[in-house]
């Protein structure tokens, strides 16, 4: 019983910080263990405390917004974490239903903040937020500004749609770089903030949409199914889900959420599961509802992609190109099934701007790269101190520079930033030469073997001799590795060679545009620029770094040295000088083989539509990109088109 009062007081704190303030203090993933450990308690015990949170629905009602009552109940939905509960709650389903799976509907869960709005006489006339399912804040006014709510629509009665208020990521990319305001923590907590504000102008800076799942309240109207209220929506102008699936048997539906785990990486908008409902309305009638949630629903939570840790202590790893970059040190935590104990931080301007002190709660989430990132602070302590640049190198001790927002080291021999040179030239995407790791690349650093990258063309099978763990074969096979990396592309090249803010991507770019090395060395700062997503700051790094001889020196030793740029085959097939952009997942074809193909048929993929585009192709649940594309008037083909195309 005492842990079970500690339980409910804790959860409502963060409840109340969550819901109320918009300011998680804890990840969702450590509120939902301890919510767990308390419905665990609940159930052994029989008893259920007066105001724990297993009774009810979000939070309190602020006070600065009016208070509205719901014209039909909001609910949570239930929760399962792993497969096998999902297949027991599907076996239970089955069985109540003379052993036949009952059809259900598949869907996103959003994650974002729950809306209602209210139509009369085909008016928005109020828009709510959940609050605790009976009662929400009025928030018409924000949600008036959301400009993919339908301020009037068709349909004539009375009626309560609901749907989840979301950010998309490229805009919270986007808020969250402007130099003017402090960055959100996440996507989420932008809605909650941009909505229970009670300036409606800031919900309209923050490009939010609705995304409506559910009409919560219609009077004299019966749907059969889930699918014909769906249809109900979009006939009405509702903006809903891309991804909408039909599913009647449980393989269907395990697959179902895989795909929706491989799409999650790549959607622009934060979702934390998958939904799965009944779709018949009188099988859902019969099932009912609890207190708190549908029975006839299900939510499948996901891992989580975002946990609290503390940050201990902060390392300035000296760069390739000499910068400084902190590293957080963190106390070990699980992210997603791995231990994660350092996060990236970009600069020292940043961390001010996010706030981050040394010894402060942070959250963390993963992304793209392999090393995570802390996106802002859950809670300072008593402990907690501010993170200050370093005046000397950590490394050499020599002066630091600034540049913009970064430190640099000033002596252009710090041994780490050569090492960490020599490694990035030899890496896979680069020269891709195997058996120099980054410790052998020290040790032949440190005993003068090699000082920049044309040695590596030099060493001799007597170099490597009695070097840590170099014993015959791997003497052999790495002057091998050696050898056949000779053979390059220009584009590997121009990644090997470290030019300033020039990654695989731009090199691949300047490859592509100049065709040959010479013709890179030669290129002018306009027609950089004319290259796309050239800045100022690229196309400057590009000209000096060709305007030192020294560089270009050391390019002319490594030809000497018997490094042979290949010539790329001129483009030919059905698709050159076609621009095309892939969106949606594709019947075949995975996103990277579908690049391919393309690539090979002499044609280029971009990432997003605009007109100078000349193809899409689309697969399932296809997004913006096509309804751009529409806009725009671009050719929209499938993947049988595209094969047909292809062929002639
Ligand atoms: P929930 O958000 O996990 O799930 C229910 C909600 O999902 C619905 O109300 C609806 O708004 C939304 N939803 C999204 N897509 C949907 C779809 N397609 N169909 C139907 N509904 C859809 O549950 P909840 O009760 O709103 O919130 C509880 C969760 O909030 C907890 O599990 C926890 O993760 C989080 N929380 C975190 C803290 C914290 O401090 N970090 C505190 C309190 C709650």
């Amino acid at each position: 019983m005492d842990r079970m009062h500690e339980l409910v007081k804790q959860l409502n704190e963060y409840a109340y910080q969550y819901y109320t303030l918009d300011n998680p203090t804890v990840s969702d993933v450590e509120y939902d263990r301890l919510y767990d450990e308390l419905l665990a308690l609940e159930k052994a015990s029989g008893v259920v405390l007066d105001d724990s949170p297993t009774k009810r629905v979000g939070d309190v009602v602020l006070k600065k917004f009016n208070t509205v009552k719901h014209l039909g109940r909001l609910y949570s939905l239930d929760k399962c974490q792993t497969k096998e509960a999902m297949n027991e709650w599907l076996d239970k389903l089955i069985s109540a239903n003379h052993n036949k799976m009952p059809e259900v509907s598949l869907e996103y869960k959003f994650d974002g903040l729950t809306i209602n709005m209210l139509y009369e006489d085909g008016k928005l006339v109020r828009a709510a937020t959940r609050g605790n399912g009976i009662e929400g804040e009025d928030v018409t006014e924000q949600v008036k500004t959301i400009r993919c709510v339908p301020l009037s629509i068709a349909y004539k009665g009375q009626l309560e749609v609901q749907g989840e208020g979301i950010m998309l990521l490229s805009e919270l990319a986007k808020y969250n770089a402007r130099e003017d305001v402090t960055p959100l923590k996440n996507a989420r907590n932008g809605v909650a903030g941009a909505i229970r504000n009670l300036d409606p102008k800031v919900t309209a800076e923050r490009k939010l949409e609705v995304i409506c799942y559910n009409v919560n309240y219609i009077p004299g109207v019966r749907f059969q199914t889930g699918k014909e209220m769906i249809d109900f929506l979009k006939e009405n102008k509702f903006k809903t889900s891309d991804f909408y699936r039909l599913i009647s048997t449980k393989d269907e539906l395990l697959q179902g959420l895989d795909d929706i785990l491989e799409k999650r990486p790549n959607l622009d908008f934060l979702i934390d599961g998958a939904v799965v409902k009944i779709n018949d309305v009188n099988t859902r009638e019969e099932y009912g509802f609890t207190e708190k949630f549908p029975k006839w629903a299900i939510a499948f939570k996901f891992p989580a992609e975002e946990v609290t840790t503390t940050l201990r202590d902060v390392i300035w790893q000296v760069s390739r190109t000499g910068k400084l970059n902190p590293i957080a040190v963190l106390d070990p935590v699980d992210l997603a099934g791995v231990t994660v104990s350092r996060a990236t931080l970009s600069n020292i301007s940043e961390i001010k701007r996010k706030d981050i002190k040394i010894n402060s709660r942070v959250f963390i989430r993963r992304s793209n790269d392999v090393i995570p990132e802390i996106t802002g602070i859950a809670e300072h302590t008593k402990d907690s101190k501010e993170i200050e640049a370093p005046t000397i190198c950590p490394a050499c001790g020599s002066p630091v520079e600034w540049q913009g927002v970064f430190v640099k080291c000033t002596n252009k021999n710090c041994a780490p930033a050569i090492i960490s040179a020599l490694s990035h030239f030899v890496s896979r995407d680069a020269m891709d030469i195997e058996g120099l790791s980054e410790k052998t690349l020290e040790l032949l650093y440190r005993e003068g073997k090699v000082s920049n990258y044309t040695d590596i063309y030099s060493l001799t099978e007597e170099d490597l001799t009695g070097l840590d763990s170099f014993k015959d074969k791997k003497i052999s096979n790495t002057i091998k590795a050696i050898q056949d990396s000779r053979h390059t592309t220009l584009d590997k090249l121009l990644f090997a060679i470290g030019i300033p803010n020039i990654g695989k991507k731009s090199a691949k770019q300047l490859a592509d545009e100049f065709k040959t090395l010479d013709g890179v060395i030669a290129a002018t700062k306009e027609q950089l620029l004319s290259i796309e997503d050239f800045g100022d700051i690229m196309a400057q790094g590009v000209v000096d770094y060709f305007q030192n001889e020294k560089n270009v020196e050391h390019l002319n030793i490594l030809l000497e040295r018997g490094v042979v740029i290949e010539e790329k085959a001129v483009a030919s097939g059905a698709l050159v000088g076609k621009k095309v952009v892939l969106t949606g997942s594709l019947p075949t074809l995975k996103r990277s083989q579908a690049k391919e193909l393309i690539e090979a048929n002499g044609g280029s993929c971009f990432d997003s539509v605009s007109k100078a585009v000349n193809l899409v192709v689309a697969g399932e649940d296809a997004g913006s990109k096509l309804d751009k594309a529409k806009k725009l008037g671009i050719e929209i083909i499938d993947e049988a088109q595209l094969f047909a195309l292809i062929k002639g």
